[in-house]
């Protein structure tokens, strides 16, 4: 076994030497602080900050540079806030029936965080899969009155999830032009072909099916509430057109499942089209409890064969058991009625919104409980929630790019635990500051 006087050994020596060599200097180069790292690898970072610097400055240069405000207390109707004195009404979060510091659904959390523990460390099909899982996709299939629901760690994974598995490229997916980016984003990574229509607008979204009459199958994409506008989508119209042109249609619910509707089954309850809708995904981050977490529910083949191919579910870990019992509570205390959580919130909704309107404000939105108060300017929606927070009041001004140039606003959320108290105290703080800055008279 000899070539040329060397051996096996000494050729696997000499060709290891090499490497070993390389892998001495990389060590001293990252370890040694005498050691001065080629300049090629120092501008390689040096440039990569300066570029990046460059587009943090683009983003407080357009004014959209976005602060997180600290909150040092539950989410809750009224919170503690880093830099700001005592209790602030919080009227920003989704946190729609309240339910985020629910005692039976902390308690239930806590329960399960000693009877399942902290994780699974491991992603379902692998070893991820416990029986609070497979029970709270149950609970949300009955809610909901579907075959089947899969659990994802978030909404986001769920649409990013989902249309590449169910739609080819002999199929058509039809998405509202408004819809959320995780729609958009799990959109782009199916091979279907891909058509926008106008925002609520049923000409264009029938002129659609009429030319996509040759494709396998459709599906006409939209987001039951659009939660900058706190508007509804035409669900009756689209399930009309879906029937007549024979295709299939999906919603997302995360800013209706839970809360509207009489018994908050959203949407479709809402509009009075129970039922019609063939794939709901939505939130379990938001009204039901807004630990974390979203779904898929609908056909049992639909939710079977996500099981098998669905990338963010098959490689990313399981919903961690405290959230999935909290989520799971909610579920309960939803399909039991008893504590009318979603008439309460339509009832502070209808308070709040007509006590605006009386006093002068623009309130968009179908009677939703997010109720943006139009502005117009940018400025102006940021320096008045500026001064609401100054007195007492959490809410935040949207402007373009997130809203269109223009349409600047406060989005204002309401909330099942707010009381009327808190919701009159909260009117009375935008007269006065609406005053002050010459909004209303
Ligand atoms: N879809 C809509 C309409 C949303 O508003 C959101 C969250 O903001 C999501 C999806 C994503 O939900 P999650 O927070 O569970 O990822």
């Amino acid at each position: 076994m000899t070539r040329g006087g060397e051996t096996e050994a000494t050729r696997y020596i000499s060709s290891n030497m090499a490497a070993l060599y390389v892998s001495a200097v990389r060590t001293l180069r990252t370890r040694s602080p005498i050691f001065v790292a080629p300049r090629r690898f120092q501008s390689a970072i040096a440039s990569m900050k300066e570029i990046l610097e460059g587009e943090l400055e683009g983003i407080r240069q357009a004014g959209t540079w976005k602060t997180e405000r600290v909150i040092t207390s539950p989410q809750a109707a009224s919170i503690t806030v880093e830099g700001t004195e005592g209790n602030i009404l919080n009227f920003c979060a989704n946190n729609y029936l309240g339910l985020s510091s629910n005692p039976e659904v902390i308690a239930a959390g806590k329960k399960a965080l000693d009877t399942h523990g902290a994780g699974l460390s491991s992603v379902r099909f692998i070893c991820g899969t416990q029986d609070i899982h497979r029970e709270l996709e149950q609970k949300i299939a009955k809610f909901h009155g579907r075959e089947d629901a899969i659990l994802y760690i978030s909404c986001f994974d769920a649409n990013a999830g989902m249309f590449e598995v169910l739609l080819g490229k002999d199929d058509a997916v039809i998405s509202d032009e408004l819809n959320h980016a995780s729609i958009i984003d799990g959109i782009r990574l199916c091979k279907a072909q891909r058509f926008r229509y106008k925002h609520k607008d049923m000409r264009d979204l029938e002129s659609i099916l009429q030319q996509t009459q040759g494709c396998r199958m459709r599906l006409i994409v939209t987001d039951g509430v659009f939660s900058m506008d706190g508007n509804v989508t035409p669900l009756r119209e689209i399930c009309d057109l879906a029937d007549k042109y024979n295709s299939m249609t999906f919603i997302d619910e995360c800013h209706a499942t839970g809360f509207l509707g009489a018994t908050g089954r959203g949407t479709e309850e809402f509009l009075g089209v129970d039922g019609r809708c063939t794939i709901i995904n939505s939130t379990l981050g938001k009204a039901l409890g807004g630990a974390a977490g979203g779904y898929t529910t609908g056909p049992k083949e639909l939710v079977t064969l996500l099981r098998q191919r669905s990338r963010p579910y098959l490689f990313s870990n399981t919903l961690p058991p405290p959230v999935v019992a909290c989520a799971s509570k909610v579920f309960d205390l939803l399909m039991e009625g008893e504590a009318n959580l979603p008439r309460k919130v339509a009832e502070n909704t209808a308070r709040f919104r007509e006590k605006m309107v009386a006093a002068g404000f623009t309130i968009a939105g179908d009677n939703h409980p997010i109720s943006p108060v139009m502005l117009g300017d940018a400025r102006l929606a940021s320096e008045m929630s500026d001064a609401l927070l100054q007195r007492g009041i959490y809410v935040i001004g949207f402007s373009y790019p997130v809203v269109p140039k223009g349409k600047a606003r406060i989005r204002v959320q309401i909330s099942a635990v707010h009381s009327f108290e808190e919701i009159d105290r909260t009117v009375d703080a935008f007269v006065d500051v609406g005053k002050q800055f010459g909004v209303i008279s």
